[in-house]
């Protein structure tokens, strides 16, 4: 038996579209940037004061580079290990613009036998993404226009009001101000230890914003499917939108059967982590809000598979933004629904980008730069790069 296997472990041995010469992999770089945050910040499971983003930088032989990133609460060293020791060997003197056949020869490494979700998934993403906005610098676009993407502003919705660390009292205050900012929807943290005191503050929330505006909420997977259960006509008498992951993001069944039983749509994805897993709830009817995540799932490539189809199944697609939306403010748009497009607005690391993001009174401008968006500002780096962390991989 040969030892590559599957037939797709070097890129010497790989049917490779060779484009022209300055489409070729020179190098590979990692590092990460810890960005502090205004405000210390808590769901149901952590409590953040920086927001950690891996970046990978793939440069080809005319000089260009492709910025690739993902969003952690810890662990970047990992990402950027599976890159530089897995991946980067078989980029290195590959073409960038084979984007689908990369993808399928990195996800089948041996590297598959040891993460096809999680840590490895996520560096394929990073790469991924690298390798389109690359692509998008090529074609001199900006990576929605190179999808197809329609070019109106695109609605926001805001996350950054409704902490599970804030009072009642500073909830409201904090939406409350997102609503004068011109925001018309927001998301608050549901997931007390006490479904009760939710009960009561989902309630209060709601009368203090009014009716007009549209509310979300998240339990980031902290209760069972009995509390969930129980939270749902609460969450149906106060018009909530959406019931972000209300239990374990592996339990199909149990979001089927919130699901089934409530007017309220469910809402996952951030913790799903392949096309198969999306089509899976897709067609038990376990989700209405698809929130693919394309820092995730393996970057734009597969993201554009769930998107498509979820659409498809008439569901709403609106992506988690571990990127900070970088990324997804080129994706939302870019397929064919009935719904109009939809993007979380989280602002904590524009300082990180070359490009920011333009947002006027909730509507996100479609970025004209070529490229993903993506590219790191080097004041951002040397303020924020995190020490040991990252390494390079350069043709010889
Ligand atoms: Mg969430």
């Amino acid at each position: 038996m040969p030892d590559d296997v599957f037939g797709l472990l070097s890129p010497a041995q790989a049917d490779l579209t060779p484009g022209d010469d300055g489409s070729v992999i020179t190098s590979v770089e990692t590092y990460a940037l810890s960005v502090p945050l205004p405000k210390t910040l808590a769901d149901s499971t952590a409590s953040l004061n920086a927001w950690t983003i891996p970046v990978v930088e793939i440069r080809t032989a005319d000089g260009k580079v492709g910025t690739g990133i993902s969003g952690v609460h810890l662990g970047p060293e990992l990402l950027c290990h599976v890159i530089d020791r897995y991946y980067a060997p078989a980029l290195v003197g590959a073409s960038s613009e084979d984007i689908l056949g990369t993808w399928k020869r990195l996800y089948w490494l041996p590297t598959h036998w040891i993460g096809r979700g999680g840590v490895v998934h996520m560096a394929l993403s990073m790469v991924d993404i690298a390798l389109w906005d690359l692509a998008a610098q090529r074609a001199n676009l900006p990576l929605w226009r190179l999808l197809g993407g329609m070019a109106d502003a695109i609605e926001t919705y805001n996350t950054d009001g409704g902490w599970l660390n804030l009072s009642v009292a500073e909830v409201v205050r904090d939406l409350n101000s997102l609503v004068d900012r011109g925001w018309r929807r927001v998301k608050i943290k549901v997931g007390k230890a006490d479904w009760r005191e939710d009960a009561h503050r989902v309630r209060a929330v709601r009368q203090a914003i009014g009716a007009d505006i549209t509310l979300m909420c998240d339990a980031n997977q902290r209760w069972d499917f009995s509390t969930a259960n129980r939270m749902l006509p609460v969450l149906a008498e106060v018009g909530m939108d959406w019931f972000e992951e209300p239990v374990h993001a592996d339990d199909l069944q149990a979001h089927q059967r919130l699901q089934a039983t409530s007017t309220v749509d469910v809402a996952a994805g951030e913790s799903l982590y392949s096309y198969h897993a999306f089509a899976n709830f897709i067609a038990a009817d376990a989700l209405r809000v698809v929130q693919v995540d394309v820092t995730r799932v393996g970057g734009v490539t597969e993201w554009m598979q769930v998107a498509r189809h979820a659409a498809a199944n008439g569901l709403r697609v609106v992506p988690h933004a571990g990127d900070m939306m970088q990324v997804h403010q080129h994706l939302v748009g870019t397929v064919l629904s009935e719904t109009q497009p939809l993007v979380e607005f989280i602002p904590w690391t524009q300082d990180a980008f070359e490009h920011r993001s333009v947002v006027h009174d909730g509507f996100l401008e479609r970025p004209q730069a070529p490229g993903a968006s993506t590219a790191i500002a080097p004041q951002a780096r040397e303020k924020w790069q995190i020490k040991g962390v990252g390494a390079t991989r350069a043709q010889n």
